[in-house]
């Protein structure tokens, strides 16, 4: 389902580069991606999620390999495909509940925003407890509320592969397992690949494998 051979990545002006032989998850596989700061985990997501491409090898996703895509397409892919939960949730503050996690729609040529969608939203916002905060805006909501919304809008596309970059970084307990088991759901329900990338060693038992960014890219 991902399947990542050789990949060899630098950013321009002969920065960090990272280069990972071979990384396989199977669908309905979750896998947490650890390492220290600076490692080189939010690039291995981006290079994953079709963000970045890689300068050489090859990372297939749901049978496209990534790598092979232009700028465009590779957008396009990632918005049909991919579902990411940022750690800083990436709200808008002058879009309410319901517009925030349709944004997918609203920045992406490669989806239509029909009733179905809209329908999607409103049914993933209940499933969270926001039904009643559907038409707030992000300002009127707390931290864990906002991180809801976001995972929402990760799930809204119905994506074949889900990524969380520290999902639960910024929240408490009980907040953190909400937005987990939302995520962990998803995979079972649609057998979706998930990596998430966490410091949280309570977390780490639930995945069926703990990778370390430092040997996945030795
Ligand atoms: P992690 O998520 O493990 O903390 P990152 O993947 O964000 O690490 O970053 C890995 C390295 O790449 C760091 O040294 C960081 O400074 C560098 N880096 C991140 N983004 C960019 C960028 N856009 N351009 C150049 N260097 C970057
Ligand atoms: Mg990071």
């Amino acid at each position: 389902m991902i399947e990542v051979r050789n990949l060899a990545f630098g950013y321009p002006q002969g920065g960090f580069a990272l280069s990972v032989t071979a990384l396989a998850v199977a669908p309905g596989e979750s896998v947490a991606v650890v390492g220290p700061s600076g490692c080189g985990k939010t690039t291995l997501l981006h290079l994953l999620a079709g963000i970045l491409a890689p300068a050489s090898g090859s990372v297939v996703v749901d049978g496209v390999d990534v790598a092979e895509l232009g700028r465009e397409d590779r957008q396009d892919f990632r918005a049909l495909a991919v579902g990411l939960v940022f750690q800083e949730f990436e709200l808008l503050d002058y879009l309410d509940v319901l517009d925030n996690v349709l944004l997918p729609y609203r920045v992406s040529p490669a989806l239509t925003l029909d009733g179905e969608a809209r329908q999607r939203a409103a049914l993933l916002v209940e499933q969270v407890g926001l039904g009643e905060k559907r038409c707030s805006y992000p300002r009127r909501l707390s931290q864990g509320e906002r991180q809801r919304v976001a995972v929402c809008r990760s799930l809204v596309t119905r994506p074949k592969v889900l990524f969380g970059d520290e999902p639960t970084a910024n929240l408490d307990a009980d907040n953190r397992d909400h937005v987990m088991d939302t995520l962990f759901r998803y995979r079972v329900e649609q057998r979706a690949p998930l990596v998430v990338v966490t410091h949280d060693r309570e977390l780490h038992g639930r995945f069926d494998t703990v990778a370390d960014v430092r040997e996945l890219t030795a």
